[in-house]
């Protein structure tokens, strides 16, 4: 289906009401029966059909069609926040005893579900470079049952060969679990390199405009069946219809959005590997991006994120550097409008106690939105003189 058809009208059937052109916020708890045949017919399918909307809602549901359609996928699920997407396909997926092999370094809620939640369920796990396809063969034991894969991340942008990955998943007989938020579905999508379920933030680039905190899960109708049955309703960490219908109208701007990031970033990237004060730049579009082979063989595009580690002699240096970027908010996050720094010297108890973060305090992770390149350009330019 193309993508324009996914983005401004499937699943949008406007003759159901009124013929608006923008979807209804269907507010309602639940849905009446029009008599015992129909009632025995809706929860039969509870998935499908509108029982209870702590199951499917009507508003939702618009939101669903279109996120599966564009990942590919033959049906998604939307939750709450994009870590309660990662903890049900993961939760999903195992039992008591079993293990889970897992990129190093993925999104930090999710090593907190691997490192500290799931122990106490008695499931374990191992951690491994990604990059290395035998490290990850080497680190699969007779109890693994997930392959979890985050690619690229979000900080140093580390890659894994997707069709390598989900050939090792198949021949081991592990569900192959993969958190695509960096690239979003218009620059990867994950399930046609043979990954079972794609899992986002939509959060970020999705919703995109800062103002929803949302998940998402994609895969087989029979996993979303099976998901739906357990993990969905029972935990009942579900979107709101306000908040799908907020998404509905983001991803209306989701080619354009990732498109100017992308083309923002590169022009960006370029003026930054140019400067004297830049020691090191990640960014997996640029020649420089020790993975930039495979990215640009797997991705079609890198979207806004950029780490760079400056050359400055002190923590005060830096500070002010920080301090003097106008156009850049201080902020967790990314993928909305706004461009944003989540400088690491943040994170650093500057009195010098322990418990510091192990990357290096002139490192700056930049989300480049969706502001005039230039503009931004002049502004750091400006900041840093203060290096
Ligand atoms: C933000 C983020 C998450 C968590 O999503 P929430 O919507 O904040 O719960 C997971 N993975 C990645 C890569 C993220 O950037």
């Amino acid at each position: 289906m193309h993508l324009s058809e996914i983005i401004n009208h499937l699943g949008e059937n406007r003759h159901e009401y009124f013929n608006a052109v923008s979807p209804p916020i269907i507010q309602s708890s639940n849905f009446v029966f029009s008599n015992l045949d129909d009632m025995r017919t809706k929860f039969a399918d509870e998935l499908h059909q509108h029982v209870y909307s702590r199951g499917n809602n009507p508003t939702v549901e618009i939101l669903r069609k279109k996120l599966a359609a564009l990942e590919g996928a033959e049906d998604a699920l939307v939750f709450s926040s994009g870590s309660a997407a990662i903890a049900m396909a993961v939760l999903a997926n195992v039992k008591s005893g079993d293990h889970i092999v897992c990129v190093k370094s993925p999104y930090s809620w999710t090593s907190a579900l691997l490192t500290r939640f799931l122990p106490r369920f008695d499931v374990s796990h191992t951690f491994v470079d990604g990059k290395d396809l035998t490290e990850i063969q080497n680190a699969i034991r007779s109890n693994t049952r997930i392959l979890f894969l985050e690619s690229p991340n979000t900080l140093f942008f580390e890659l894994q060969d997707l069709k390598a990955c989900a050939q090792v998943a198949i021949a081991n007989n592990l569900i192959s679990i993969i958190d695509n938020s960096h690239c979003s579905p218009i620059f990867q999508r994950p399930i046609e390199h043979g990954i079972d379920i794609v899992v986002h933030s939509g959060t970020k680039y999705l919703n995109g405009h800062s103002d929803v905190v949302a998940g998402v899960l994609c895969a087989r109708q029979e996993m979303i069946a099976s998901i739906f049955r357990s993990e969905f309703m029972t935990l009942g960490a579900i979107l709101s219809s306000h908040d799908a219908n907020l998404m509905i109208r983001g991803l209306r701007t989701l080619p354009l959005r990732m498109k100017r990031s992308h083309e923002s970033a590169g022009k960006i990237a370029n003026f930054l590997i140019n400067h004297e004060k830049v020691e090191k730049m990640y960014y997996p579009f640029h020649p420089s991006f020790p993975q930039y082979e495979l990215a640009t063989r797997q991705m079609s595009g890198s979207g806004g994120l950029i780490t760079v580690q400056f050359k400055t002699e002190s923590m005060e240096k830096m500070e002010n550097f920080i301090h003097s970027l106008k156009y850049f908010l201080i902020a967790v996050s990314w993928g909305g409008h706004e461009s944003l720094i989540m400088p690491t010297i943040g994170f650093y108890n500057i009195k010098g106690n322990a418990n510091n973060p192990p990357t290096p305090w002139n490192t700056v992770r930049f989300y480049i939105g969706l502001e005039e390149p230039e503009w931004l350009i002049s502004d750091l330019e400006n900041a840093m003189h203060q290096l």
